[in-house]
């Protein structure tokens, strides 16, 4: 059913606890996690609790908890004290999304580029 855990779903798996991250943030319906492989500084992973592939099918269900994945970006970025910072939602393979489990980087402690590779 939409929005239930996959059993062969990576984050599912973190926000089961069934696997370790550096959790740095939770709430009832979001994770924010530090990501394995840094790309800046601050590198971290929000997550909504529920399953969806995208950011944009988790918008379309339940856009209350894509806007707690923007709120929360926002928090992440107070703790870590940053003054600017990006979220990025790659979506589709074309994009570089690896993980099929909605997700927003949440980027920053660096100078950053524009446009994006
Ligand atoms: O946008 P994309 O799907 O490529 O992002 C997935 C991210 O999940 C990657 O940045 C990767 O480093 C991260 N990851 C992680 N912990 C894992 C597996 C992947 O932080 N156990």
């Amino acid at each position: 059913m939409a929005g239930e855990p996959q059993d062969d779903c990576l984050f599912c798996k973190i926000v089961g606890g069934h696997i370790p991250a550096t959790i740095v943030r939770e709430t009832e319906t979001t994770v924010a996690f530090r990501d394995i492989n840094p790309q800046a500084p601050t590198h971290v992973l929000v997550i909504p609790r529920v399953h969806y592939k995208n950011a944009a099918e988790l918008a379309a269900a339940e856009p209350g908890i894509a806007a707690d994945i923007l709120r929360e970006a926002q928090v992440v970025a107070d703790e870590d004290k940053l003054e600017s910072y990006r979220i990025v939602f790659n979506t589709g393979s074309g994009a570089g999304q690896t993980v099929w489990h909605a997700h927003a980087h949440v980027l920053g402690g660096r100078g950053m580029e524009w446009p994006p590779g």
